[in-house]
């Protein structure tokens, strides 16, 4: 914790020294070492009584604000002087009030563990595990402001590529809104399971009434990926529906998405404009340092005892997203606790390159599919099926061609990618466009169209 409020106070004096007079911030700001003491609470100590008060009565607004505008926290500010008697000294404290959850009784703390569970929120995914860089933290900001004021800007929107926090990040706000008032109603739902619920509920008209009676009347919605929803049009109506009916009531929504709401094909124009109607922040790939407070906390919360330098050559080589990151640690703290053996070179580079090209393999193989797929008229679930059918089968084979020929796929792994079928099947399809290729200009020239395409949507 204190790492973090370091590096926090590091960003801080940079701004600082640009505020104050050279010998101002040389003789006051600079000697303070700070140390949070509680969430919101940051404690300096002075190297005397006089600085301290020095420090208070001049400089104590100018380094509220800068930290304020560095971490969109409103921290409040106590010093204390080296030279000050010990009883006068702060030390730290859990404030039972303000951190709700610790004042709860344990019986208290599993009715919530249980509320919790139903609305479908997961523990671990709370504003104080979410480490916060340059990348999310308009996105953090936003949320806990959304915290504290429900319903006034509808929706939230979250936006951004896999891996970096989205569902982090919406989680945190249920479990918050929870954490202050567990009578509450709060839904989290996956798009994908919004949709499949939408699909019985139609089958079933009993059903149907439940369906809404459950999504229109809750204080917080939150749906997750609500981009699988484009395209599906009884789903778009539905979805609308219960947009509106909560958004008239005040209710907060919450979306994440992959794409700003413009962006998503087949999305309805009226949801893309309700989308667009509260406000919309993105989540980017996190940077270096980023990377390496990830690691350093969660090596932390798991008391799992590992060199910085590791944690430093993980949040150097992995560097598209927070699950990767997590993908790493997780292998070297299974390793280490199996063998109970340091970690040398060869584990982490092991561990780093199994994550990184797996990953890779997943998405080459997606967008061969989707670009195979788009090329023959097809949709992707078609090219994992089990159809048989000629105009299926061969474009099928085409793909598992590529994802050898282009993507170096093994062919066990190809296999396992389309719909789990065995090695000598693919083989076999790889062999065949293979020979196609070598032997007909009328195949090669469609399977070089095909990865042209490729190459264009790369
Ligand atoms: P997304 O929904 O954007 O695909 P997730 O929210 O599932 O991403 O995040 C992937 C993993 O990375 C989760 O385990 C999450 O806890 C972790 N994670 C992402 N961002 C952060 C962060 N800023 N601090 C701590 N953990 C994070
Ligand atoms: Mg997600």
């Amino acid at each position: 914790m204190d790492e973090e409020i370091m590096g926090t106070w590091q960003k801080a004096l940079e701004e600082l020294k640009n505020e104050t007079s050279p010998i101002a911030y040389r003789t006051y700001i600079e000697v303070m070492v700070p140390r949070l003491v509680n969430k919101n609470t940051i404690c300096f100590t002075s190297p005397s009584q006089y600085h301290m008060e020095v420090c208070k009565t001049r400089y104590l607004d100018l380094i509220q604000n800068t930290l304020k505008f560095l971490t969109s926290i409103d921290y409040q500010i106590v010093f204390e002087a080296k030279d000050a008697p010990q009883d006068e000294q702060i030390t730290e404290f859990t404030d039972e009030s303000s951190s709700s959850k610790s004042s709860l009784s344990k019986s208290e703390r599993a009715n919530l563990k249980v509320i919790k569970d139903t609305a479908g929120l997961k523990d671990r995914y709370t504003f104080e595990n979410f480490v916060v860089g340059s990348n999310n933290r308009f996105a953090q900001a936003t949320a806990i402001s959304v915290c504290n004021n429900l319903g006034v800007s509808n929706p939230l929107y979250i936006y951004g590529g896999v891996g970096l926090g989205k569902t982090h990040l919406m989680q945190a706000i249920g479990n918050h809104i929870l954490e202050m008032d567990s009578s509450k109603k709060v839904i989290y739902c996956t798009g994908e399971a919004f949709v499949s619920e939408l699909i019985k509920a139609m089958l079933n008209p009993s059903m149907n009434e439940s369906f809404k009676q459950k999504y229109r009347n809750v204080d917080l919605l939150l749906i997750d990926d609500v981009q699988i929803i484009a395209g599906k049009d009884k789903c778009q109506e539905e979805f609308f529906h219960t947009f509106n009916a909560l958004f008239e009531n005040g209710k907060q929504i919450v979306l994440t998405s992959e794409k700003p709401p413009k962006e998503i094909n087949g999305l309805e124009d009226r949801l893309k404009t309700r989308f667009s109607m509260g406000v919309s922040v993105d989540i980017q790939t996190p940077d270096y340092e980023t990377r390496l407070a990830i690691l350093k906390k969660r090596a932390q919360d798991e008391r799992y005892i590992i060199d910085d330098s590791i944690l430093e050559k993980i949040a150097s080589k992995v560097k598209t997203n927070v699950r990767e990151l997590e993908g790493v640690f997780q292998r070297l703290m299974a390793y280490s606790k199996f063998t109970n053996e340091p970690l040398t070179d060869a584990v982490v580079e092991n561990a780093i390159e199994s994550i990184i090209v797996a990953n890779t393999n997943v998405m080459t193989s997606k967008l061969i599919m989707q670009v195979v797929a788009k090329f023959f008229n097809l949709r992707v679930t078609d090219i994992t099926s089990d159809k048989r059918s000629n105009t299926i089968a061969f474009p099928r084979q085409i793909a598992m061609y590529l994802c050898r020929e282009v993507a170096d796929m093994s062919f066990t792994q190809i296999g396992k990618e389309f719909g789990g079928r065995d090695h000598s099947t693919v083989l076999h399809a790889y062999s065949k466009v293979k020979d196609g290729y070598d032997n007909e200009p009328d195949t090669r020239d469609l399977i070089d169209d095909i990865k042209k395409e490729l190459e264009r949507e790369n």
